[in-house]
């Protein structure tokens, strides 16, 4: 059953397509988490790997918002309350998830953040990220990995890990100007 429900998120994702990069203010926040959560589950059974509970918590504490986190921001709201768990384990939890594609490390704010789309580990992203509201969202394109890629090879260059962040004001904030 997990199965089926995990396959229909993933497919309401990748219909989702850019109109999504940004959910409306008043989206079902709720759904698209618990959707992004199962599509994480999935992802970890696939690969033969354990979603377990500090992984677990981590992925739902980025999955509370679509803004990114600092690392210390993560390990607070990790325990709001009760004791804190050693940061060195959020830490380790958060890496399992940004190698597995679940996670995104915004290098511009040095923070972090729940990936709510279904795109293959190595694709190329854009983070557009909301000056207004720091709202983060993802575009991919493949005629913009395909023209930097050529770049790339032009210049001799073999190409890892290309990041493109663009920071502006995101399709909601505009409407409200
Ligand atoms: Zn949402
Ligand atoms: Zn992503
Ligand atoms: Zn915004």
């Amino acid at each position: 059953m997990a199965r089926a429900k995990s396959t229909d998120a993933a497919k309401r994702a990748q219909r989702a397509g850019p109109a999504l990069a940004f959910p409306a203010p008043d989206h079902d926040h709720a759904r698209c988490s618990s959707d992004a959560m199962a599509v994480a589950e999935a992802v970890c059974q696939t690969r033969g790997q354990r979603l377990t509970a500090i992984r677990r918590k981590v992925l739902a504490v980025l999955l509370g918002s679509h803004k990114p986190l600092g690392a210390y921001e993560i390990v607070d709201r990790l325990a709001p309350k009760g004791p804190r768990p050693a940061p060195i384990t959020a830490y380790r939890a958060l890496e399992f998830l940004r190698e597995n594609g679940l996670v995104h490390r915004i290098e511009s704010r040095n923070a972090f953040i729940a990936c709510v789309h279904t795109h293959a580990a190595g694709d190329l992203v854009v983070f557009l990220i909301c000056e207004n509201c720091g709202a983060v969202g993802e575009a991919s394109s493949d005629a913009v990995a395909t023209t930097l890629a050529n770049a790339a090879r032009s210049a001799g260059f073999a190409p890892k890990s290309p990041v493109i962040e663009i920071t502006g004001v995101c399709v909601h904030c505009r409407g409200r100007e």
